[in-house]
């Protein structure tokens, strides 16, 4: 690469490089962003080395915990603020609220910090006070209010909405529902996905919270695959989804729990609502399978990943045994463990959940907090 004016993105890298990103300034410097919010994508694709040679497949994390902050959701929220931008919702110095619970408020607060406007965000109580306090240093105004559930008019995403609604030159960017988030996935993380992997790819999973990031890649890897790329939802226990999958569309109440955060749904969000039926299929993934990922990600890939990557991981990796070996199978690495080490790394809080014994003897030696 040399130094110069470059236009345009230079994809197909493999590995941990970060590739040119289409925004320069000036013929003296290459890779300059004008703005925060554009460090947003263009990550690196991974191969897991010991599940690929384990497999005799070739199975790919995306890594998304790259992202200025920290997680997939940082694309999303890029979108819905442009999104908002573009249909005259917001004007400088405008106010963006969101009811969420984690990384879209965490992508938002830097995206609008970023672009000058004002983010306020609603979230339930029980959330820890690392997360808060995040929000707050980010510059966000922070609302916990109480954990009642959708149904209940004091639900954090009703409350953001109210709010917004009150305010002049604000809006309220509604992740679950507002279709920008889909969009940035078919956009951007579908399109550097498919390049990344050569134009091979086999197959593709991931879990859901909204469901941008599963329904945005599976649309782009169907319509460029001609429809041969299987894509693959992997649900964590507590979810209705896989078996509204498995059942061919009946949705039915939710039950269980699970100790990943930020995945698992109870509802068809309008983000899923297209592409629910371009799903090839489902898995679903206990528990005990994610936290043995957590701990296998570090010791063999050097990975320091949250659970819904450990999850995506496991479910990548049992489907590079169901279509393997030969094969070219992708994931998503939605964030780190950072946010949650004193949970995934705690023996005490792993044996109060029961999955102490989720862990091998060999890897138990990373469980020191
Ligand atoms: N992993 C983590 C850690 C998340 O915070 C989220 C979003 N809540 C997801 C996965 C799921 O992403 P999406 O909302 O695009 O389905």
């Amino acid at each position: 690469i040399k130094v110069g004016k470059v236009q345009g993105r230079v994809n197909g890298f493999v590995g941990g490089m970060r590739q040119i990103r289409p925004t320069f300034v000036s013929s003296r410097f290459y890779d300059v962003l004008t703005f925060a919010a554009i460090a947003v994508g263009n990550t690196p694709l991974i191969r897991l080395n010991r599940l690929s040679d384990e497999t005799g497949c070739e199975i790919f994390g995306k890594a998304e915990f790259m992202n200025p902050g920290g997680s997939v959701k940082d694309r999303a929220a890029l979108y819905v603020v442009k999104d908002a931008e573009e249909k005259g919702l917001i004007k400088p110095g405008g106010t963006v609220v969101e009811g969420t619970a984690g990384n879209t408020g965490i992508g938002l607060a830097h995206v609008c910090r970023s672009k000058g406007y004002k983010c306020v965000i609603y979230m339930p109580n029980t959330q820890s006070q690392g997360k808060i306090d995040l929000l707050r240093l980010l510059g966000a105004e922070v609302f916990p209010v109480p954990a009642v559930a959708f149904e209940n008019p004091e639900n954090y995403n009703h409350q953001a909405k109210r709010h917004a609604e009150k305010l002049e030159n604000a809006v309220w960017t509604n992740q679950f529902d507002n279709t920008a988030n889909r969009r940035a996935h078919i956009e951007t993380t579908g399109p550097e996905l498919w390049a990344q992997a050569g134009g091979v790819l086999d197959a593709f999973t991931c879990s859901t919270g909204t469901g941008g990031t599963l329904a945005g890649i599976t649309r782009y890897l169907k319509e460029v695959s001609d429809g041969r790329t299987e894509c693959w939802l992997a649900d964590p226990p507590g979810s209705v989804l896989y078996s509204y999958i498995q059942s061919g569309g009946k949705l039915s109440e939710r039950s269980g729990s699970s100790i990943t955060e930020g995945i698992g749904q109870g509802r068809v969000t309008d983000n899923l609502k297209q592409e629910i039926n371009l799903i090839t299929d489902a898995l679903h993934i206990p528990d005990e399978e994610t936290i043995h990922m957590v701990y296998r990600l570090l010791d063999e890939e050097g990975l320091y990943m949250g659970a819904s990557s450990a999850l995506n991981v496991v479910a990548a990796y049992e489907l590079a045994k169901k279509i393997g070996p030969g094969k070219t199978v992708a994931t998503i690495l939605c964030d780190g463990a950072y946010r949650y080490a004193d949970r995934l790394f705690s023996k005490k809080w792993l044996r109060e959940k029961g999955l102490d014994t989720a862990i091998p003897a060999h890897l138990e030696r990373y469980a020191v907090l």
